[in-house]
């Protein structure tokens, strides 16, 4: 009877446990796969904040002594040194808003950067790995546009402003990011498959570790619309039996 007892209480204290504990949900991608665009979706349909790595990064204030050697690097397209992306991030991660969990976009974006997940034993419930042709994401990442105050993104060919160069809502200018350039799209490209690709490599074989952080893996192919990366995404989720509110 005691015993009975004592398993009813361990199991009541494990759900709430489990009901309790954080949710992570992590975006792997190359530039322009739309890691940004499904982060902000599935932010509001989950209610979960996003977390993405870049605007932490110039969300940094300027009197930070390393803030210049960061953004010169976002500006050539060069990966962040882990240890300022380490340090950049447990801060944020610390902050009260991130207690029931977050979205990563953009982290992690090396295989130093998955100690983070280590150190702080971290249960990530599913990652989406998203791919395209380098072809395609050179085309929309080189039309990309920006309304700088507002986020609104643009692109010149298949979502032109009503105004050339103007934002629809408030008409002021819209502007091309640094990096987004032919030469450092390119070459971020190549950094992703040598540096974060193998990222996506160990979430796959880490999922079926049974110390292992990641639970799921989704690979989503992300070269059409954004809609059909989405309902795709749902599938491939479904069929690994999780069930988000914004997939039904
Ligand atoms: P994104 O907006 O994701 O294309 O990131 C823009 C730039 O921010 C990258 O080219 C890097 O310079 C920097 N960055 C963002 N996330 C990371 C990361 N996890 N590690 C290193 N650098 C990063």
């Amino acid at each position: 009877m005691q015993l009975m007892r004592f398993l009813v209480l361990l199991c009541l204290f494990s759900v709430s446990a489990m009901a309790d504990s954080p949710r992570y949900i992590m975006l792997i991608g190359a530039p322009g796969t739309g890691k940004g665009t499904l982060g902000d979706k599935l932010s509001k349909t989950e209610g979960l904040p996003l977390i993405t790595t870049s605007a932490v990064l110039k969300n940094l204030p300027d009197s930070d002594p390393l803030k210049a050697e960061i953004v010169d690097k976002m500006q050539s397209g060069e990966l962040v040194p882990d240890a300022l992306i380490y340090k950049a991030m447990a801060a944020e991660l610390a902050k009260p808003k991130y207690s029931k969990g977050a979205i990563f976009d953009g982290f992690p974006r090396t295989q130093k950067q998955i100690e983070f997940l280590n150190d702080r034993k971290m249960q990530i419930e599913f990652v989406v790995v998203l791919y395209a042709d380098d072809e395609i994401l050179v085309k929309r990442l080189a039309g990309r546009r920006i309304h700088e105050p507002s986020g609104r993104v643009y692109h010149v060919d298949s979502m032109p402003p009503k105004n050339p160069g103007e934002d629809d809502v408030t008409g002021e200018p819209l502007v091309q990011r640094k990096d987004d350039n032919e030469w450092t799209i390119r070459k971020r490209l190549l950094d992703y498959r040598d540096q974060t690709q193998p990222v996506a490599v160990w979430a796959i074989f880490n999922q079926a570790a049974t110390d292992g952080v990641v639970k799921r893996v989704v690979l989503v192919n992300a070269s059409g619309s954004f809609e059909d990366t989405w309902s795709m995404m749902c599938s491939k989720l479904a069929l690994e039996s999780v069930k988000l509110n914004g997939c039904r």
